[in-house]
């Protein structure tokens, strides 16, 4: 049996939190043993949270895939394991400008790579010592010291492989090298990798990788 009233109040907690308080009630209705509805455009499964801070936004929309994901099958949540996104949180997506051929990567894309790994790590022990919830207090997630140092070690892989973080979005496209717009893009694929004795390093394993390469 999973504890259901850890994994609502969580949810509910998070939604809450999100800037767009249409689907509070459906949430809160959990409570009462309401239900989620599914549907296609324009239903709850077309909508996803909003935060207003581009850190919380990166975390806690991830997270919120992640509750849904072990919420509506009712599965433990050991079966973070299994998700998607988890499983194949340690290949590297970074895109190539193929005018100049830099490198660089999106913020939220980088920072969703810490989130992923903390809740992974850590998701399971927040649910057994019955404080999930407190999961979403920035202290002890994305401000934590552990993951501080996560991404200061992440950010020098990055720096050691050349490849800037930035944000081409904002940027309106113009990479972040040559300066040119719009310039055609591949997408590489990193991996980190465990080196003899533990030690993990970011390694490039090929150029023009295609979506199956990140599965
Ligand atoms: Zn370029």
């Amino acid at each position: 049996m999973i504890d259901k009233i850890q994994y609502i109040e969580t949810l509910i907690k998070l939604i809450e939190l999100n800037n767009d308080q249409t689907w509070t009630p459906t949430f809160r209705n959990l409570r009462t043993g309401g239900y989620l509805p599914g549907g296609g455009a324009g239903s709850l499964n077309d909508w996803g949270p909003s935060y207003t801070d581009n850190f919380q936004h990166t975390w806690y929309s991830d997270f919120y895939g992640i509750m849904r994901y072990l919420y509506d099958d009712q599965l433990r949540p050991e079966s973070i394991a299994d998700y998607k996104p988890i499983k194949h949180n340690d290949k590297y997506r970074i895109l190539r400008c193929v005018d100049c051929n830099g490198r660089y990567q999106h913020p939220s894309r980088f920072e969703s790579h810490v989130a992923m790994k903390f809740y992974r790590e850590n998701l399971v022990n927040f649910y057994n010592a019955n404080k999930l919830i407190e999961i979403l207090n920035p202290l002890e997630s994305y401000e934590c010291s552990a993951i501080k140092l996560f991404r200061d070690w992440l950010k020098s892989e990055y720096n050691r492989m050349g490849i800037k973080i930035y944000d081409f979005v904002g940027a309106e496209y113009i990479c972040p090298y040559c300066g040119r717009q719009r310039s055609d893009t591949e997408h590489d694929l990193y991996k980190i990798e465990k080196q003899l004795f533990g030690k993990m390093k970011l390694n490039h394993i090929k150029n023009n990788a295609g979506w199956h390469d990140f599965e």
